[in-house]
């Protein structure tokens, strides 16, 4: 007798993020009887996520459509959509990444430390340590097994595999959940600080506040373009640091992974673009290297610390950069000659 295979599982599976099964598996939950069933906590957490995502997405279209018929955009919910971009921007560089992950330097005073982190928090990209937890991962196995959002890890080669990638490290990665050691970093963090476990407490208000604000100056247009589309930009900039600088762009530094200094995307991002120099020197502050690489959170820490405002700024003399290249250099060297020397058995194994 054959057996009955094994019922497809429940969870949506596949690295793109199913935004609509998502909703449908939702749907699915009122019972045939017309009674509702509270979804498990995974199809919460996932189906919050899509929602997350695709509102923004419709939202715009469907304010520059407005704007469009009425030949009239509130010029106030503008400055509040680039000020807001701003601000939220600088926020997770300046707090969430340089701050709070890789302590390249310090503020004088807890209230400055509390205003960088809350102005990370608004832009919607997670509780403080979970940002933090998830990046240090990222760091300590950086395109290779156990990355959270690597483009390359488990993806072919071809054109398909390049695009799963690509979308796996922009949002597909929001879809999983945080591995153990992520778990440990995470709570790691939590401990080492109030405000930290304050915002983790009260991210959803915090988040809620940064999209309604925007209203009191400019009501539902300030909403709109300085809330929630100014949310769907700054995060999709963040995360193409995840994706594109991990795939296009240049290497100055050879680093053992596939980070890359990407021009178009430090404009965009306040100068975390500059992505090989920083897997190169993680803790450094500044992420661009001379005048020429842009980084506006280098000018904003540059001009705290004149000011008394910030300390202890990690930044490596030209001695320690060139050694680090050489370093880093023939560390590549030694990768390449055991890649030599494995290939032949390899071959032979065949
Ligand atoms: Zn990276
Ligand atoms: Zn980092």
């Amino acid at each position: 007798m054959a057996s009955t295979p094994p019922e497809a599982p429940d969870q949506p599976t596949g690295r793109f993020p199913r935004v609509f099964q998502q909703i449908r598996k939702v749907v699915a939950t009122v019972r045939s009887d017309g009674a509702w069933k509270m979804p498990d906590p995974g199809t919460i957490k996932r189906t919050s996520i899509a929602i997350w995502m695709v509102g923004p997405m419709i939202t715009l279209p469907v304010a520059l459509g407005v704007a469009v018929h009425r030949r009239y955009i509130d010029p106030k919910a503008v400055a509040l959509l680039g000020g807001g971009y701003l601000v939220a921007g600088l926020g997770i560089t300046a707090g969430y990444h340089r701050l709070l992950t890789h302590k390249s330097y310090k503020t004088t005073s807890p209230v400055l430390e509390a205003i960088v982190l809350t102005a990370g928090a608004i832009a919607g990209q997670g509780p403080p340590s979970q940002w933090a937890g998830t990046h240090t991962t990222h760091h300590s196995h950086t395109d290779k097994p156990g990355d959270p959002h690597s483009p390359h890890v488990d993806f072919d080669d071809d054109w398909r595999g390049v695009l799963r990638g690509f979308v796996h490290a922009q949002v597909g990665w929001l879809y999983e959940d945080p591995s153990p050691i992520t778990v440990k970093h995470v709570e790691r963090i939590r401990a080492g600080s109030a405000t930290v476990r304050w915002l983790d407490d009260h991210y959803l208000a915090v988040l809620g506040a940064g999209l309604l604000a925007p209203g009191l100056v400019a009501g539902w247009q300030g909403v709109v373009w300085g809330g929630v589309v100014r949310m769907l930009l700054v995060n999709h900039a963040t995360f193409a640091v995840n994706s594109i600088c991990h795939m296009y762009g240049q290497r100055r530094f050879e680093t053992d992974d596939e980070s890359r200094n990407n021009t178009f995307i430090a404009l965009l991002t306040q100068g975390e673009g500059n992505h090989n120099n920083h897997h190169a020197f993680p803790k450094m502050a500044y992420h661009g290297i001379g005048w020429r690489e842009y980084d506006l959170t280098a000018y904003l820490l540059r001009w705290a610390e004149n000011r008394g405002l910030i300390t202890d700024v990690v930044k490596p003399t030209p001695a320690q950069i060139a050694e680090r290249i050489e370093r880093l250099k023939a560390s590549a060297e030694r990768r390449e000659q055991s890649e030599r020397q494995t290939e032949p058995l390899a071959a032979a194994a065949d």
